[in-house]
């Protein structure tokens, strides 16, 4: 497994690479079984994997949330390596933003509900950082989770506005036995905190957005951003809440029979 630091390095890699297929997973590390259900399905499914690695500041709004967010690159390079990722990028944030870096992608609808209503810029920050992505790996695949049905749903509407020759995968969401779904931002739940966050889950197994409202009105100490049902393909049951200093979000598909 190659690891590459600059744009240059991973093209030249993947030159060779590309009379076969290319898939594409883009994460911020600390891997989980999330992560890796994608890159096993891009395993399964290209001749070359490519995980990118790169926590984006672009699409963190509070200093102190990126700053916080968990970071084990070793960890995350070894289980990559152990799942078949043939080629790493993790750039540096002044590889992806140079000096000057003025250009920015904005899904102007779609990107200002429910977590931009709350997280203004995270989809600019996120459509931008991808469609770069994109641009340096050419992947012919590209695999997201459904845990984020939103930044699927937005990068689905980024690929067709702007004709891009890429077929995206969206995969089931992973969860612990106990229902929370997998989320680096889990790591920073207290064990108290960790179990009230699973009125998340929950609430929203309930499939309807009152009685969602109502578990989570009932559960102590959360604070409830929102719970809505949204129109994306498929239409899902989303919420997001912040237990202490950590905000989790979640969905349930409202249609098909993935969890
Ligand atoms: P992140 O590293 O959080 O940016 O996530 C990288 C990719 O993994 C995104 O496409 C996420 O939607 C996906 N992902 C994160 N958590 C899960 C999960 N629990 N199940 C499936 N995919 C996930």
């Amino acid at each position: 497994m190659r690891v590459c630091r600059t744009i240059t390095e991973a093209r030249a890699e993947l030159a060779p690479l590309r009379s076969g297929t290319i898939g594409l997973v883009p994460t911020m590390g600390a891997l989980h079984e999330g992560h890796l259900s994608l890159l096993r399905a891009a395993r399964a499914e290209n001749e070359t994997v490519v995980m990118s690695l790169f926590v984006n500041p672009a699409q963190f709004g509070e200093e102190i949330d990126l700053a916080g967010y968990p970071r084990d690159d070793g960890h995350d390079f070894a289980l990559a390596e152990e799942v078949g990722v043939d080629l790493v990028f993790a750039p540096t944030a002044e590889e992806m933003y140079p000096r000057g870096f003025q250009t920015w992608v904005d899904v102007t609808e779609l990107g200002s509900i429910l977590e931009g209503r709350f997280r203004p810029g995270h989809f600019r920050g996120v459509a931008t950082i991808v469609l770069k992505l994109f641009t340096v790996t050419r992947p012919d695949r590209a695999y997201f989770g459904q845990k984020d049905a939103q930044q699927a749903q937005v990068i689905r509407q980024l690929i067709r506005d702007l004709a891009l020759e890429i077929e995206l995968r969206v995969l089931p969401t992973v969860r612990d036995s106990d229902g929370l779904a997998l989320s680096s931002r889990n790591a920073l739940l207290a064990p108290d905190e960790r179990e009230r966050a699973l009125a998340l889950p929950r609430a929203l197994a309930t499939r309807d957005a009152e009685a969602a409202r109502a578990e989570l009105a009932a559960s102590n100490g959360l604070i409830v951003d929102y719970v809505e049902v949204a129109d994306f393909d498929p239409p899902v049951l989303a919420g997001a809440v912040r237990v202490g200093s950590t905000r989790l979000i979640d969905n349930v598909p409202l249609e098909g029979d993935s969890p």
